[in-house]
C-alpha cells in the first residue's frame, strides 16, 4: 500500500481499472458486484495507510541494521543485482506466502485478504495490520542478509505486491502461454477458491514457476466459477472484525489449552 501512496500515478491507474471493472461487472448481470464488500476492502486498506508506516520504520529499522551487519553486499547500479534480486525476491515470497497458509501464527494476518468473497480489483488491496507481529516481513529481510541492499529488497517487493493488484479479477479470463510463467489472474483465482480440491495451491506472486517446482500448482476449473472466500469466520464488512477475527479465533483455541505445548502447537501448526 506504501508503494502506492508514494507513487500517486500509481494509484490512480489502479483506481481506474477499479472504475472500468465495476462497469463491466455491472453489464456482465450474472457476476454482481457487492458494494459493500468492496467499501470494506477500502476501509481495511485505509488502516493499513495509516498502521503500515509505522510498521515500516520498525522493518526499515532492523533491514538497515541487517545491512551493517551483513560480511557483503551486492552493487544497486549493477544490473545483475536487480536480475538476480527478482529471482530471489520471487522464491521468497512464494515461501513466506506457503507459511503464512500453514502457519496459524502468519495465516492470522494473511487471512484478511481472504475474506473477500468476490475476485475483484478492491479486494487485492485487502491486506492485513498486523504484519509487523506475524513476522513474515523477516523473510524479505533475510534478504538484506545475504547481501540485497534494503532499497533493492523494498522496490522488487513493491513491484510484486503492484502486480498482485491486477491479478484479483474475473475480467481477464486465460492468458495463453504466459499462464506457464506468470502468476495470473486465473491461477490467483485458484489460490482464493475456498473449494478443497484448490486450498493452498498457487502461492506465487509475479511468477508461478515455483509452484510448478513446489507441486503447488492447480490450474482454475474451465467453464465454472470457484467459491471464494475463507473456510471458516463469519462474514462481516467491519474492517474491525475482518482484521482481528482470526486473531480472535486463534486466542479462543489457546484459551482452551492447559499446556504451553499445546498452544505452540496451535499457533506453529495449519489453520483448522
Ligand atoms: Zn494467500
Ligand atoms: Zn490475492
Amino acid at each position: 500500500m506504501e508503494f502506492m501512496f508514494q507513487r500517486p500515478w500509481l494509484a490512480l491507474i489502479f483506481v481506474a481499472l477499479g472504475v472500468v471493472e465495476y462497469l463491466w461487472r455491472k453489464h456482465a448481470t450474472v457476476r454482481g458486484y457487492d458494494r459493500g464488500e468492496v467499501m470494506a476492502s477500502l476501509g481495511i486498506a485505509l488502516g493499513q495507510a495509516v498502521i503500515k508506516p509505522l510498521s515500516a520504520v520498525v522493518i526499515l529499522a532492523v533491514m538497515s541494521l541487517f545491512g551493517r551487519i551483513t560480511p557483503w553486499q551486492f552493487p544497486v547500479d549493477d544490473w545483475r543485482t536487480w536480475v538476480v534480486g527478482f529471482v530471489v525476491l520471487e522464491f521468497t515470497y512464494y515461501w513466506f506466502h506457503r507459511t503464512s497458509h500453514r502457519v496459524r501464527w502468519l495465516w492470522a494476518t494473511h487471512a484478511v485478504h481472504h475474506s473477500a468473497t468476490q475476485m475483484v480489483l478492491p479486494a487485492a488491496i485487502r491486506l492485513g495490520w498486523t504484519g509487523l507481529i506475524s513476522g513474515g516481513w523477516l523473510f524479505f529481510a533475510a534478504l538484506v542478509l545475504v547481501g540485497f541492499p534494503p532499497i533493492v529488497v523494498v522496490t522488487l517487493n513493491g513491484i510484486n505486491l503492484a502486480y498482485q493488484y491486477v491479478l484479483h479479477t474475473e475480467a481477464i479470463r486465460h492468458l495463453g502461454p504466459l499462464e506457464w510463467v506468470l502468476n495470473t489472474p486465473s491461477h490467483h483465482r485458484a489460490h482464493h477458491s475456498r473449494e478443497t480440491q484448490w486450498l493452498d495451491c498457487n502461492f506465487g506472486g509475479v511468477l508461478i514457476v515455483f509452484d510448478r517446482i513446489f507441486g503447488t500448482f492447480v490450474a482454475e476449473p474451465r467453464g465454472r466459477k470457484l467459491d471464494y472466500g475463507l473456510v471458516h469466520g463469519e462474514h462481516s464488512n467491519n474492517p474491525f472484525r475482518i482484521a482481528f477475527s482470526e486473531w480472535r479465533r486463534l486466542f479462543a483455541d489457546l484459551k482452551q489449552e492447559k499446556h504451553w505445548r499445546e498452544r505452540w502447537r496451535i499457533i506453529s501448526g495449519p489453520p483448522a
